[in-house]
């Protein structure tokens, strides 16, 4: 029985249920909290500690079994404080290795460790890293990633961002667990990082190309799909036309013609929301009524059945096809 790592430990797949596939727990800036603790913990850290719990209980008990939380290093990883949060509530949580920066990399990677090439092979401190939170655990916590997460935003594949991008390749490689992906649709950057994935040898079936979900551009949806990659649908709830993020039913009639083209199997759902942040800032999402992590088993599928996408459908998007990219195993 295939088993995938979770903060509780390994689980067989085929219990991970209905699975919010791009969500956050929590995003704490590691050297204010160190410093500044006050600052990122706002009302202490029991007080945050908790109202994280009671917001998950919630997300549990609409239905939800499973949540992938993508957040990196870079994104504010506290991997015991969601430990200590996951003690609390019976949700499989699924945490991510690899690394979130739009383009800038701490000297530390860029002059202590840079990549170098020996003997034809491409040396990476990043690669080590991202193998020792899947293989080890992250921050000695003895809690190990089970999926890889990196970025490429408006900036594009910097030179930064496509070391990166391969280091991520070829931690995937090693240990065979999924790769997770941030895009910006305008400019269809998705296809940039399957370009390199596939330079590098990854079968595209193993990534999840994330936030596709805020294009209406079916073309571009359709590339990233034939080429073998499941694309995530996963900020319903961020809900900003004025930016290019669609409100919920135009972003459901494009699911919509997809699903009935035959692509509901590699379709994932989400939200790409965060329980608490110490850097979001709150005129991006505190006003958004609708994104919070139980819109879409409340709103958006009810709405996707009313547009003509089946049960089935739902299903396969909810539950089959997280489960069949967490069982997709081992190094090639
Ligand atoms: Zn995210």
């Amino acid at each position: 029985m295939p088993k995938v790592a979770t903060v509780r430990g390994d689980v067989d797949t085929e219990t991970l249920g209905q699975t919010l596939m791009h969500e956050h727990i929590l995003n704490i800036t590691p050297e204010i909290e160190k410093e500044y603790p006050d600052l990122s913990w706002i009302g202490g850290k029991d007080h945050v500690v908790r109202s994280v719990v009671e917001t998950l209980r919630e997300v549990k008990e609409h239905g939800i079994d499973t949540i992938v939380d993508c957040t990196a290093l870079g994104h504010g990883r506290d991997i015991d404080a969601v430990r200590r949060i996951n003690d609390q509530v019976d949700i499989n949580i699924i945490v991510a290795s690899g690394i979130y920066t739009y383009d800038h990399l701490p000297f530390f990677f860029l002059y202590g460790h840079p990549a170098r090439t020996v003997d034809g092979k491409v040396e990476d401190i990043l690669t080590d890293m991202f193998i020792r939170d899947i293989t080890e655990g992250i921050a000695g916590s003895g809690v190990k990633a089970g999926v890889i997460k990196t970025a490429t935003d408006r900036a594009g594949v910097t030179p930064n961002v496509e070391r990166i991008l391969r280091a991520v390749a070829r931690a995937h490689r090693e240990t065979g667990v999924p790769i997770t992906t941030h895009t910006v649709v305008e400019t269809r950057n998705g296809l940039d990082q399957q370009r390199i994935f596939a330079e590098e040898g990854v079968d595209l079936s193993r990534v999840i190309i994330g936030h596709s979900g805020d294009s209406t551009d079916l073309e571009y949806l359709r590339t990233l799909l034939d080429a073998g990659s499941t694309i995530g649908a996963d900020r319903f709830g961020l809900y900003l036309p004025d930016m290019g993020l669609p409100e919920m039913d135009v972003r459901i009639s494009t699911l919509a013609a997809l699903c009935a083209e035959g692509y509901s199997d590699r379709i994932v759902l989400s939200h790409d929301v965060t329980c608490y942040s110490d850097w979001e800032p709150q005129a991006f999402g505190g006003h958004l009524k609708d994104w919070v992590q139980t819109h879409v088993t409340d709103e958006v599928v009810p709405a996707m059945l009313a547009k003509g996408i089946t049960e089935e459908q739902v299903s396969q998007m909810m539950t089959g096809n997280p489960r069949r990219m967490f069982e997709a195993q081992g190094s090639y």
